[in-house]
């Protein structure tokens, strides 16, 4: 809202409200402007804003129209009327930008940016057009926002809306100080400022203060204001305190019902939470009033969606499954499940007070629906209270990630979530979670990438104090990522110096409410700016080879690669081992190991090349083909419990592979683990293979082998009934009421 008119001397008294801007449209020859009927809205006089906004729809020029039909919410008419404003007046500055408001409003971002790209062609001083480039930034957590506000205080300091900006911006920061600076800022300029009052009541909250002298003076002045309680909810949950970002959700609706961005927001963060019936409710009744965002849209059609999934329960446990994976993925992910619960109890010292529900989608666009308007990465996983949500193995290509290590990732996040009722730094939280994927297997979690290595040498790691920065507004492409890493590895140099005690002691001071230099202060003793010399100096120990190394292992690297690529396999072999040493932990696509192990099977040199791929598995190698090649290795070599180890990693990689489970059942069944044999062939009867008769048969005699002899007759019959003919079944039947009698 812009230009209200607060200054006007006469006011009168209307309906208990000083109102400047009632008491203009009193006035029986009164012809309004739009900045009148916006006051009327601002001060909650609903009916005479809507009164007001008709007056202005017979207006003579199209710009004020345009006014009125948007603020009817006749938003087909309103762009009509912008549209012909901007052909009568095309240098007019402030049409585009408003028109642009309007787009932004209505979910187009794109047609919005440029609108307010073309008022600044025209006006290229236009403040008000900085503004809106800075509100389009800021739906996208695009590091511009702040730019862009910065841009647009610079050329008109009494923008009040843009101090109110920059307050939330730096909020959603974690940078409290300038946040409650720009909202005191923007409250000079205008004293009826009430987002900057809503700031002021998020601050109060989020250090669990009280914010109703906030509220109730945002309520004085416009007491249907539910903006400013989806503004508190905003910033809640993005600190991850989704509950009690709903309950202001709700206080929103409360105050202003046709408020449907809060509405949709209310629906979202509930299904967050796990819940269904009322987030259906809620989007569907925003959809039929024209609410109609992509966060919206797709949140409905996820739901639609839910009808494809079976809810398992097992102990403290909910898993959401897709149907067509669910019998293939969920002993594995029970058995990671209770792994992942004892760990965590003993090490945080703690019990979770309800069970986790683990959601597992195949389909991508699905997953990131949960994620949407939030943020960061999420791009794996993502945890919301007791509720996990994350990719499933088959919704990405084989081995991008490993989803144990991310399943441990999101735990680590529901139980320090938990532990500090939600009040903990985002960077705190993420550099755990990392640092507990390599405590749970040293081959799990990411490996430094050339972008972090990059990034070191190019000095852009944040201060511990200022890492938050890094995960919510990137300045520079992948930086979320690097800042993931810098977190990670802050958390492993603080167990390595001051053992892992001391990580759960910070875990309790963040839940007390201190601030990220006052637990560094507190429980390491030492000011923030020696800690982050210190960890430099540990880290630099560790990577600053490899980091000096980088040219060269480049340079090096793409000669390696050509040489594998036309079959030089003695010059591979000759300077792999160089390569590898210049940067170890590059096992990303094109890596020497799998250079050198291919150029040692072409010279028929099976044990070298297990070697090899060997030392590529320990150190964090992830390929399926390259490991399933080791495990050929292995067993080819005479050592079938390695080559059984090398394919039971694949189950914590990438489990949709029938093949893979055929052989590790055939191998554990040769070496007596049944239960192991057991698994595996019913992970093959899951993927519903081609040779059902088979398929049946051999977790028929894996369970005759383990004694289980019931489960062994239905799955010999269930064999019989695809091949009557198929005589090992028969044998073994025959077998089964041999031993049956002889009991
Ligand atoms: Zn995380």
């Amino acid at each position: 809202m812009n230009g209200l008119a607060t200054h006007r001397a006469a006011r009168i008294f209307f309906r208990g409200v000083v109102c400047a801007a009632c008491f203009s449209f009193a006035g029986l020859a009164w012809s309004a402007t739009p900045d009148d009927c916006h006051a009327l809205r601002k001060h909650g006089h609903r009916p005479e804003a809507q009164k007001c906004y008709e007056s202005l729809t017979t207006a003579r020029d199209a710009f004020t129209r345009a006014e009125g039909f948007w603020g009817l919410e006749q938003y087909e008419e309103a762009n009509n009327q912008f549209r012909q404003a901007s052909g009568e007046s095309p240098q007019n500055a402030m049409i585009r930008v408003r028109w642009g408001r309007l787009m932004h409003e209505r979910f187009n971002n794109t047609e919005a940016d440029n609108l307010f790209g073309e008022a600044l062609q025209r006006d290229p001083k236009n403040a008000q057009a900085y503004y809106g480039l800075a509100l389009v930034s800021a739906d996208g957590f695009d590091s511009k926002a702040i730019e862009y506000t910065k841009k647009a205080i610079e050329l008109d300091p009494k923008l009040y809306e843009a101090h109110e900006l920059m307050a939330g911006l730096q909020l959603e920061d974690n940078d409290v100080t300038k946040a409650f600076d720009e909202a005191d800022q923007a409250l000079k300029i205008s004293p009826e400022a009430l987002d900057a009052m809503a700031i002021h009541a998020a601050i109060e909250l989020l250090a669990d203060r009280s914010p109703d002298a906030w509220l109730e003076k945002i309520r004085q002045i416009n007491p249907v204001y539910g903006e400013g309680y989806a503004l508190v909810a905003d910033q809640l949950v993005l600190n991850r305190r989704y509950v009690d970002g709903i309950a202001y959700y709700r206080k929103a609706i409360e105050a202003s019902p046709k408020l449907w961005s809060a509405r949709a927001q209310l629906g979202i963060n509930l299904m967050r939470l796990g819940q269904e019936e009322e987030p259906r409710q809620q989007l569907e009744m925003c959809y039929a009033n024209g609410y109609r965002n992509e966060e919206t849209v797709n949140s409905l059609r996820l739901l639609d969606s839910y009808k494809n999934f079976v809810t398992l329960k097992e102990g403290d446990t909910i898993l959401k499954l897709n149907k067509k994976e669910a019998d293939l993925l969920r002993p594995y992910f029970d058995e990671e499940m209770k792994r992942i619960i004892a760990t965590y109890n003993k090490k945080y010292k703690m019990t979770l007070p309800g069970p986790v529900q683990v959601e597992v989608y195949p389909d991508h666009e699905d997953f990131a629906v949960r994620t949407m308007g939030m943020p960061g990465l999420g791009a794996l996983g993502v945890t919301f209270g007791l509720v996990i949500a994350m990719d499933s193995p088959s919704g990405r290509p084989p081995g991008e990630f490993l989803w144990a290590s991310t399943l441990w990732h999101e735990m680590s996040h529901v139980y320090i979530l938990t532990a500090t009722n939600f009040r903990v730094p985002r960077w705190f939280t993420e550099g755990l979670a990392v640092h507990e994927e390599t405590e749970a297997s040293p081959e799990w979690g990411d490996r430094i990438t050339p972008d972090i290595l990059v990034a070191i040498r190019e000095k852009k790691l944040l201060p511990v104090a200022e890492m938050d920065r890094g995960f919510v507004r990137p300045e520079y492409p992948n930086q979320v990522i690097v800042s993931y890493y810098q977190a990670g590895r802050i958390c492993d140099y603080i167990k390595e110096r001051w053992g892992a005690d001391k990580l759960l002691d910070m875990v309790h001071s963040f839940a007390a409410h201190k601030t990220t230099p006052d637990v560094i202060r507190d429980n390491l003793g030492m000011a923030p700016e020696d800690f982050d010399k210190q960890f430099m100096e540990w880290l630099d120990k560790d990577v600053g080879k490899t980091v000096a190394n980088f040219d060269e292992w480049r340079t090096k690297l793409k000669d390696l690669a050509a040489k594998a690529k036309s079959k030089d396999y003695d010059a591979v072999l000759k300077e792999g081992d160089e390569v590898r040493s210049l940067y170890p932990d590059y096992i990303y696509p094109a890596n020497p190991y799998e250079f050198m192990a291919d150029a040692d099977i072409a010279k028929g040199d099976k044990a070298a090349a297990a070697a090899i791929l060997t030392t590529y598995e320990k150190i964090g190698g992830h390929n399926p083909p390259a490991l399933k090649q080791l495990a050929s290795l292995e067993q080819d070599l005479g050592k079938p419990a390695e080559a059984a180890a090398t394919l039971d990693r694949l189950n914590y990689i990438f489990p949709t592979d029938e093949d893979l489970h055929h052989r590790l059942g055939d191998l554990w069944f040769a070496q007596n683990n049944f239960p192991g044999a057991i698994r595996e062939y019913n992970a093959v009867i899951a993927m519903g293979p081609l040779d059902k008769a088979s398929a049946q048969f051999n977790a028929a005699r894996a369970y005759f082998a383990a004694g289980q002899k019931d489960k062994a007759e239905d799955h010999v019959l269930a064999s019989l009934e695809v091949a009557p003919d198929f005589r090992p079944a028969q044998k073994l039947l025959l077998q089964l009421k041999d031993s049956n009698e002889g009991k």
